[in-house]
């Protein structure tokens, strides 16, 4: 069955009551036809979430990797998929590195290129010429991962097996092997999934309860030490490096694409005991992973404090947006691109991204 039929035949045989509230870019799932909202009271964990969530429009998946429990805000919201964005870059990073594309110690080249008739850059338009897997795992750049694409002599097929293990979908196969590589174009992932596959990737070669839902595709340790050390220099250096918690030290990665942002974390970095997966329609990564903090810093004190405690301080949280810093990484770029664009001075410094919502600002950034 095409994926297209699938997306309409729950349309046609009728779909779950909790379905109709769905909106913005996500696709359908098995697990969202499927679902029905839950009866009874919102255990307290995910009233906070949902609390932080609130005038974002997103979701959010915390998991303890030590018992296995997990909280979901969003509802069918959170097991519908949405285009993965840069998140793919963490299963070409394990590709690459357990092909033998990546060398854990050296560099590879983020440049320009032409492809099939496309002109393919990394969102630093100039490219960041030699760049490490931990680095560009850190800030995201697109042209090492297209690189490790040029250099896969073999169709992207295993890939793509590796990608669908792990819970991802293929929506649009319409896209170039570089593509494919850089920022899983055309893939699509429900940040359920992304729970499960983050469980993997964070506890491979341990029996945690929280990272044996899949098949155990992250077989190759000393790969996925590489990826955990550029997750978390993505909190040092990177993408996320305004999210870090001093006593809860993070790694993650963020994804960017267009009107959505993703951030996948785990934590402690050392011996990591939580993940958290937040999705945000009309937001950037890089708001994601304000997001997931204040989750995190939540999830601390719902492990410290009394039930009564930990009620006051779900009253006292408040879902605001995030917003984007002078600072910010994106809109670096975004005033790059505008000098690149050959406008005056005064002009760049103008908003040139286009405003989609109150105190939001959206450009591709990753
Ligand atoms: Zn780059």
């Amino acid at each position: 069955m095409s994926l297209k039929s699938f997306l309409i035949l729950p349309i046609l045989f009728g779909i779950p009551a909790g379905l109709a509230m769905a909106e913005g870019p996500g696709i359908m799932t098995q697990e969202a036809a499927a679902y029905l909202p839950p009866r009874g009271e919102t255990p307290a964990m995910q009233a906070a979430m949902d609390r932080i969530l609130r005038g974002h429009n997103g979701e959010a998946v915390l998991t303890d990797l030590r018992t296995g429990e997990r909280w979901i805000s969003g509802g069918v919201k959170a097991r519908m998929a949405y285009n993965a964005a840069s998140t793919f870059k963490l299963l070409t990073a394990y590709y690459g590195l357990n092909h033998g594309l990546i060398d854990p110690d050296g560099t590879l080249q983020c440049k320009p290129f032409r492809y099939g008739g496309k002109y393919i850059r990394c969102w630093h338009s100039g490219g960041h010429n030699e760049i490490d897997i931990r680095r560009a795992l850190a800030i995201s750049c697109n042209g090492l991962f297209y690189t490790v694409g040029l250099l896969a002599d073999s169709e992207a097929t295993q890939l793509e097996r590796l990608a669908q293990a792990v819970g991802y979908v293929p929506a649009d196969t319409r896209t170039t092997k570089p593509e494919l590589f850089g920022h899983g174009d055309g893939w699509y992932v429900s940040p359920l999934a992304q729970a499960r596959m983050l469980g993997a990737l964070a506890t491979a070669g341990t029996n945690l309860p929280g990272g044996v839902e899949i098949p155990p595709v992250f077989t190759d340790v000393g790969a996925v030490q590489v990826i955990r050390e550029g997750m978390r220099r993505c909190l040092i250096e990177g993408s996320a490096k305004h999210a870090d918690i001093a006593d809860l030290p993070m790694a993650g990665k963020t994804g960017t694409l267009g009107k959505q942002g993703w951030f996948l974390t785990f934590a402690p970095y050392e011996k990591p005991e939580v993940t958290c997966v937040v999705h945000l329609d009309h937001e950037w990564g890089h708001q994601a992973a304000s997001v997931a903090k204040r989750i995190l810093q939540a999830y601390q004190k719902y492990r410290s404090q009394s039930p009564e405690q930990f009620a006051k301080t779900i009253q006292s949280l408040e879902g605001r947006r995030v917003l984007a810093s002078r600072r910010s990484h994106g809109r670096k770029v975004a005033s790059r691109k505008s000098r690149a664009a050959g406008k005056s001075r005064t002009k760049a410094k103008q908003p040139i991204a286009q405003k989609v919502a109150k105190n939001t600002v959206v450009i591709r950034v990753d």
